[in-house]
């Protein structure tokens, strides 16, 4: 897959990216998981899918692929249990094994996309 560099063109770096899960009810920033959903302390809607949509972003502005670290890092998440339970819940690929493993956000991207496509 072509990596259009997002961030270079528009002169950001990353660490200027507000990261964590934003609310698709009010747009705010960051939603918190709680016992397996995510919810938003400005508007207090729920979200089951908030980590998705933030992976997408992730591998539309940083590179299409990810480690268990690097999701812990961007979703504000303390436990890796957690984003391994997400990350396997999404039936993603991945090369390597235990804390050197990368998934392929690739798939996730393509699927997506392709729904905006329509
Ligand atoms: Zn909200």
């Amino acid at each position: 897959m072509q990596q259009l560099d997002v961030l270079k063109q528009f002169s950001i770096h990353s660490s200027e990216l507000i990261t964590g899960v934003q609310c698709p009810h009010c747009g705010k920033f960051a939603m918190r998981r709680v016992y397996g959903t995510w919810r938003c302390d400005k508007c207090h809607e729920k979200s089951k899918e908030g980590h998705t949509l933030a992976l997408v972003d992730y591998g539309l502005l940083i590179k299409p692929c990810i480690t268990n670290q690097q999701l812990r890092e961007f979703l504000h998440i303390a436990s890796p249990d957690v984003t391994k339970k997400l990350l396997t819940a999404m039936k993603l690929s991945y090369v390597g094994e235990t804390k050197g493993r990368v998934y392929d956000l690739t798939e996730l991207l393509c699927k997506v996309t392709g729904i905006f496509q329509k």
